[in-house]
């Protein structure tokens, strides 16, 4: 991953040498032993083996958390070998941290699962620098001259702070275009959409909050035959419903701020990637290893690095990760039953219910992973995840009613967590955007976006029936 030749002394190379072999071993333990674990098995100890903990951390059974800006090195052939990047070393935690090591690395085996060819991870202080920092190694590079057009291709269904990325920051200050696409099960939409020009497609799926979705293989092989590549922000789904790769997509970028750490201690993001990307960039680190390539050149000059305490926690939430899934799944779907039943409310939208119109295609994508080794499946299983949104009958003034008479159900621009979570996306996620914005993403002012938690589904339901039934008697 070296932007620059340097001269190898002998003393490097003994380093060099030392380090590939240490290289080697961890692919064989990749290969031989992690790859061959169950998901589970995977989100609970990721790259962290035994071997590790009692030569490199005296033993500890969780993983390190390094609050340290850098590493000492034994002396100058170490550091001229390590600083330019020619063996594995962390040097300065803006550029690499063993903490957001471990975190990288099970979400390169999460995402990659099931997946035959090799991903790796980026770790980045948020979900937006993910998206950031996926987006601009394909827009910023200019083949011929800073003058020459770009676009690129998203889904207008998507998250506001995306919105806002691609149409204000990339669109209105660079003067990069963002060619919305409607309706994203249009193929021929996105086919259209497609010149010279343009350098990614991306999409969000499920969308936050209108539940969006589309083909995902299909979307990437028509990508792949324009030689262009597939960008998914599947934060929504998580790995352990959705994994993009395994589907075509590209690079999946993750807001780990929501239910990937579900206990919602803070905010942290990550950018996972297959290795040999489709690209028509001309930059040969950039097609063979994206993720490392973006964490070691521009990530290392623009610094959205990840705090390593922040690693350490969101890692700690992940490793129940598919059993939180199930379970928050199966409450919201009770959950949005009973919502679609209620005399004041005009519909309800979420993927697993029968009657949504991208039920179909979305059963086709969403499955709990490993449901067919479950004592208690043993075949497999859809699950829609814990996001849903329902519209109150009566408008805006009512729809607050309701919202500002939820007791155990927080009212918080926030989702992904342990405990239920609502909010109006009108008046806050998707208040910037304006009107026109919301339009064109589809957001009624009387939305109500709700994220069912690990509560009793029944305390939940109790509390919508008193907030709803409260808002009529007003
Ligand atoms: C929250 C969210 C983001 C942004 O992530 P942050 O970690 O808040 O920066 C991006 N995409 C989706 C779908 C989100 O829900």
């Amino acid at each position: 991953m070296a932007d620059r030749d340097v001269e190898i002394t002998p003393g490097m190379q003994r380093y060099i040498d030392r380090n590939d072999e240490y290289l080697a071993r961890r692919a064989g333990y990749i290969r031989d032993v992690v790859k061959k674990w169950r998901f589970d098995t995977i989100a609970v100890h990721g790259l962290y083996s035994v071997q590790d903990a009692i030569e490199d951390y005296q033993g500890s059974i969780i993983e390190p958390i390094f609050m340290s800006t850098s590493q000492a090195f034994r002396d100058s052939d170490e550091m001229a070998a390590a600083l330019a990047y020619l063996i594995p070393s962390w040097t300065y935690s803006r550029i690499a941290n063993p903490s957001t090591y471990y975190y990288e690395w099970a979400l390169a085996l999460l995402e990659g699962y099931g997946f035959d060819g090799e991903t790796s991870c980026c770790s980045t202080s948020s979900g937006m620098a993910a998206i950031m920092t996926a987006v601009q190694p394909f827009l910023l590079h200019t083949r011929h001259d800073v003058h020459e057009p770009r676009n690129f291709l998203a889904t207008a269904q998507c998250y506001g702070g995306t919105f806002q990325q691609f149409s204000v920051r990339l669109q209105q200050e660079r003067d990069i275009e963002c060619r919305w696409i409607q309706d994203p099960t249009d193929l021929d939409e996105w086919a259209r959409k497609i010149d010279r020009h343009t350098r990614f497609l991306y999409g969000e799926l499920p969308s936050n909050p209108q539940q969006g979705f589309f083909d995902v293989q299909a979307v990437a092989d028509l990508a792949h035959t324009h030689g262009l590549p597939l960008i998914v922000d599947s934060t929504i789904a998580t790995p352990a419903l959705l994994r993009p790769i395994r589907h075509g997509a590209d690079i999946v970028v993750q807001s780990a701020s929501k239910t990937l750490s579900s206990s919602g201690f803070g905010i942290c993001g990550a950018v996972i990637a297959r290795k040999g990307l489709v690209t028509n960039v001309p930059i040969d680190a950039l097609r063979e290893d994206f993720a490392l390539y973006i964490k070691y050149l521009p990530n290392r000059d623009y610094g959205p690095n990840l705090h390593p305490l922040q690693a350490i926690m969101t890692l700690n939430d992940m490793r129940t990760l598919r059993s939180k899934m199930d379970l928050m799944s199966r409450s919201t779907m009770k959950v949005s039953e009973w919502l679609e039943r209620h005399p004041m409310v005009e519909r309800v939208e979420y993927l697993g219910l029968p009657d949504h119109p991208l039920h179909g295609l979305a059963s086709r994508y969403l499955w709990l992973v490993d449901a067919e080794h479950d004592d208690l499946y043993g075949k497999p299983v859809n699950r829609y995840g814990h996001l849903m949104s329902f519209c109150v009958k009566g408008g805006a003034g009512t729809t607050r009613k309701v919202f500002d008479g939820l007791e155990r159900i927080w009212r918080a621009t926030d989702l992904g967590r342990i405990k239920s979570v609502a909010t109006i996306p009108a008046i806050s996620t998707h208040q910037q955007q304006g009107e026109a914005g919301r339009k064109l993403a589809g957001i009624p002012p009387n939305l109500i976006r709700l994220c069912v938690g690990a509560e009793h589904p029944d305390d939940i339901i109790a509390d919508l029936d008193r907030a709803l039934l409260g808002a009529q008697k007003k």
